[in-house]
């Protein structure tokens, strides 16, 4: 018999309430079962909540280096179970294991940077006009946390929340995607043996649409860090502005790439490729508009298309494989759907748009990567996120051109520009509306840069020291050093 993954809460694996489970199939061979979880509900969350609730109390007060060391250890932990989380991870998700690795791998790190940045939480004195009183700014954790990751790269999702959520003093409800939920509830196992006290890390399944309302708007919860859909987002921030609570939120993208006339196309083809075709397509602040300037346009088409052809298709653990499958039955329909909506449009398809047929494929959600062009702007391939591997590219005459078709979106995560002069992408990296802009470099977030979107993107950020911000509340106190009395009015 498999073993049955389950919650933790209070220090406990526990199973759900009502007993129900659910079975995670592999999107790489969808007959194959990967594991079989208790699957929470609204009752469960509540109990996971009153655990991070009662806690609180004593995990907040302990000393910033007593959560570092147990932080430093969760990093230690996770980097010894990284073979396992991370083969779970390319069972339930799709990804390559080598992707799995490395994103288990940084989630260790993210664990580290936190672990190290404890220490240095700490408020000041400040002196006021009246020179008998004088101020303290306090920094102090929030409370009950509420963490909730996509399934498109769990495990990092959830570390970012978790690691500085913990180090800043908070108590957490972690809430993993459903088609995702075993790698985070095997990393959340890991994090708890490390150390930290029954209850102060707690981890719920079950379905967002059944629990999430219970989890975002209890009054015991103070805090929301989510990472998902726009839409969702604005759900959940609607109902967290009842009780005015902390959110932050890591939503949708649609980032653009400019490659102008005198870029090294080498670099900047790699950085495409890689950017677009990680994980399937399926990356936040991965490329999804290509914008190339017109002297540059044929060649980079032609040698794109090439490099394309050669990507690996397959089995997540092939060591051939360059991209698994699509995660999931409902991801593939939607990418072919906003495919055709272009090509009704007018576009073509310069390579791929299609399943693959080769023997050994048929069984999971495998799709070509995909190049496009003459794709009109109204296209959803360009209004709404495609989240797929399916690449639009543009040909643009001027730099101001780029940078108004770059912000013709409702969404501002990332954005890159490739040239070699300096002033040129200096100036589009303050024009381009987006929380990143990366010159002449690869999108990839940071572990000391605060990554985060504007616009629609999302409100708040993570990673560096801004992502431990995101976790405490600033408190002012006045001390009266005299005794003075205050004079009335008159
Ligand atoms: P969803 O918004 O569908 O789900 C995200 C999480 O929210 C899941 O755990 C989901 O649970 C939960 N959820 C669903 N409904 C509710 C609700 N009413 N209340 C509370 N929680 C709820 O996103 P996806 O999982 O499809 O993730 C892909 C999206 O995430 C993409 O848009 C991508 O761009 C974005 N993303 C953004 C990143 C960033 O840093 N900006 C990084 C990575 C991804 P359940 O699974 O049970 O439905």
């Amino acid at each position: 018999m498999t073993e049955l993954y389950k919650l933790i809460i209070n220090g406990k694996q526990v199973e759900s309430e009502s007993g129900a489970t659910a079975q995670i199939n592999n999107p790489a061979r969808t007959n194959e079962v990967v594991g079989s979880l208790s699957v929470g509900s609204v009752e469960d969350a509540k109990k996971a909540i009153d655990s991070a609730y009662d806690s609180f109390g004593g995990w907040s007060e302990t000393t910033p280096r007593a959560r570092s060391q147990i932080l430093f250890r969760a990093a230690e932990l996770l980097a010894q179970s990284e073979s396992e989380i991370a083969e779970i991870l390319t069972r339930e998700q799709g990804k390559t294991y080598p992707e799995s690795l490395n994103e288990v791998r940084l989630s260790s790190a993210v664990f580290k940077y936190y672990a190290g940045l404890a220490p240095t939480i700490s408020g000041r004195k400040v002196d006021l006009t009246d020179p008998t009183e004088f101020g303290l700014v306090f920094k102090k954790p929030i409370g009950v946390t509420v963490a909730i990751a996509p399934w498109n790269s769990p495990v990092i999702l959830m570390a970012v929340k978790l690691a500085p959520a913990l180090a800043a003093g908070n108590t957490i409800v972690a809430k993993p995607a459903s088609s995702t939920p075993l790698a985070d509830l095997m990393m959340c196992g890991v994090v708890n043996k490390a150390g930290l006290p029954p209850g102060v890390l707690n981890i719920v399944t079950g379905k967002g649409s059944e629990i999430g309302e219970e989890l975002v708007s209890n009054k015991k919860v103070s805090k929301i860090a989510f990472t998902g859909e726009t839409e969702t987002g604005k759900t959940v921030m609607s109902i967290a502005s009842r009780g005015i609570k902390r959110v932050s939120l890591e939503l949708g993208g649609s980032d653009p790439m400019i490659v102008c006339d005198d870029a090294d196309l080498d670099l900047a083809i790699d950085a495409a490729l890689v950017s677009r075709f990680r994980n399937c397509g399926q990356v936040c602040m991965s490329v999804k508009r290509l914008y190339i300037q017109k002297g540059k346009y044929e060649a980079f088409v032609q040698r794109i298309t090439e490099r394309i052809r050669k990507i690996t298709i397959g089995d997540g653990f092939a060591k051939e494989s360059k991209m698994g499958p699509l995660h999931s039955k409902t991801q593939k329909q939607k990418i072919m759907g906003q495919l055709s909506d272009a090509v009704e449009k007018g576009a073509n398809v310069i390579y791929g748009g299609k399943e693959p047929t080769e023997s050994g494929l048929s069984q999971g959600y495998f799709y070509y990567p995909t190049l496009v062009a003459n794709v009109d702007q109204t296209s959803k391939l360009i209004q709404e996120e495609v989240f797929g591997p399916v690449l639009p590219i543009f040909k643009f005459s001027t730099i101001k051109e780029a940078i108004d078709l770059a912000n013709d979106s409702p969404y501002g995560l990332g954005s890159s520009i490739w040239t070699k002069d300096l002033d040129l992408a200096m100036t589009a990296a303050s024009k381009i509306i987006a929380g990143t802009t990366w010159i002449n470099s690869f999108h990839e977030p940071q572990i000391d840069l605060p990554f985060g979107g504007l616009k629609e993107s999302g409100l708040g950020k993570e990673m560096s020291i801004e992502g431990l911000e995101n976790y405490l509340e600033t408190k002012s106190v006045v001390v009266n050093s005299k005794g003075k009395k205050r004079a009335w009015l008159d």
